[in-house]
């Protein structure tokens, strides 16, 4: 292996993890799992690039069946943006645990405020 490349076999349609040199569909799960270290630290300890995909062609296949069957796309597109200026946002209901939240959260500001007047 070179620094900053990862070995993908075409035929296994997997790669090779530089720890133990077996080869995976998933390399995140698989280092998250066995050799108990997040994706990310993986990717830094081997000089691999947030870009480089390490989830096999036939994964990621499977995952994007199963979102587009849970219609994930939909529930994205249906969420309300957020531009500046525009107050229609705030009319949104909220929930009565969101605004005692909210009171305690301003109180919780309003005291500090005059903490640091004092000083
Ligand atoms: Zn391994």
């Amino acid at each position: 292996m070179s620094y900053g490349k990862v070995e993908y076999d075409d035929n296994l349609d997997a790669f090779k993890c530089e720890i133990c040199g077996k080869w995976f569909h998933s390399l995140s799960h698989h280092v998250h799992f066995i050799h108990g270290i997040t994706i990310n630290e993986y990717r830094k300890r081997f000089g691999l690039a947030k870009s480089t995909p390490l989830i096999s062609y036939f994964e990621r296949q499977k995952h994007r069946e199963r979102e587009i069957k849970k219609g994930t796309f939909r529930r994205l597109k249906s969420r309300p943006s957020f531009k500046k200026g525009d107050n229609t946002i705030q009319k949104y209901k909220r929930s009565a645990e969101t605004l005692i939240y909210l009171k305690e959260r301003f109180y919780k500001i309003a005291k500090n405020k005059k903490i640091d007047n004092k000083n």
